[in-house]
């Protein structure tokens, strides 16, 4: 595991790693050319942006204890096959073992959370287990929103492919059959400290979540925002957004909402530190990470 876990409170959130990878500037978000990392430098370099301008993305899951609760927000890429170059991404079960460890056994886990449904936040919602497809967390709810879970039952295959939501026939669809998933509102409250709050645009029913705890206050991505170079250029969309205009807005007002009242904000793709507050600069609001 990698050991990055931050107390909110009387909650705590870890960081469980299933992949961690750099890409080329200017690849899955096509906004964010060398330049735009260039002029961002200051704040990306060298923790999300390396010496050869290559951006860091991680695939981790967002683990919260609070409210006597166990909640894993997304659950990665999984063990199921995948189209063409992804294959390579699939995970062999470390990511389990890596689970296990920083106390989260699947057996012990409440709440799943879904904030959306592409490939990568889905994977280990089920698992195979002497050839049969079981729930990998038994003794969970899995909470997906309704707006999402419509839009890609309506969705064709080609659009599935498109956006990178072609594991659903695994990872989703047989939840039903198992009765484990609770379709919620996107502003649905988990518990008295974690709630979830709309975030649209990468797809339309995606949802960030938000932990309350004594006097602190973190906010759990998803994926409005990849790579922090969006936190200071709102405008670079992900090539997979759904409506990138929509995605922009979103990302516009959870700047506005975070800056300067420090509120944690962790992100689901952000290579560590991965964590950290947003704040005025001479150059305009930007991320500053934690540690
Ligand atoms: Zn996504």
């Amino acid at each position: 595991m990698s050991g990055l876990r931050w107390n909110v409170g009387d909650a705590t959130v870890t960081r469980v790693v299933e992949r961690e990878a750099q890409l080329a500037a200017g690849s899955f978000i096509p906004g964010a050319t060398l330049e735009v990392l260039e002029r961002n430098r200051a704040y990306l370099h060298p923790w999300s942006v390396d010496d050869e301008g290559r951006m860091g993305l991680s695939i981790h899951a967002l683990c919260v204890e609070v409210d006597g609760l166990k909640i894993v927000v997304d659950t990665c890429v999984g063990p199921h096959p995948l189209p063409g170059i992804f294959e390579a991404m699939r995970d062999d079960g470390s990511f389990l073992t890596a689970l296990a460890a920083a106390g989260f056994a699947r057996e012990s886990v409440d709440v799943v959370i879904c904030t959306h449904l592409h490939f990568d936040h889905v994977g280990w919602n089920t698992m195979t287990v002497d050839g049969e497809l079981v729930p990998t967390f038994p003794n969970a709810r899995y909470l997906i929103a309704r707006t999402e879970h419509e839009h890609w039952s309506a969705a064709s295959e080609e659009a599935k492919e498109h956006a990178t939501a072609f594991t659903l026939h695994n990872t989703v669809d047989p939840l039903f059959g198992f009765g484990v998933v609770d379709l919620v509102e996107t502003d649905h409250r988990v518990s008295p400290s974690v709630a979830l709050f709309p975030t649209p645009g990468h797809s339309p029913g995606h949802v960030s979540v938000r932990i309350d705890s004594v006097d602190a206050t973190a906010i759990i991505t998803g994926d409005c925002v990849h790579h922090p170079v969006q936190l200071a250029e709102p405008a670079c969309a992900s090539g997979v957004d759904d409506d990138p205009v929509q995605s922009t807005a979103t990302r516009e007002a959870l700047v506005a909402a975070t800056l300067d009242t420090g509120i944690l904000v962790i992100g689901t793709h952000f290579p560590p530190p991965t964590a950290g507050h947003m704040v005025t600069t001479p150059d305009g609001p930007r991320f500053r990470p934690v540690g």
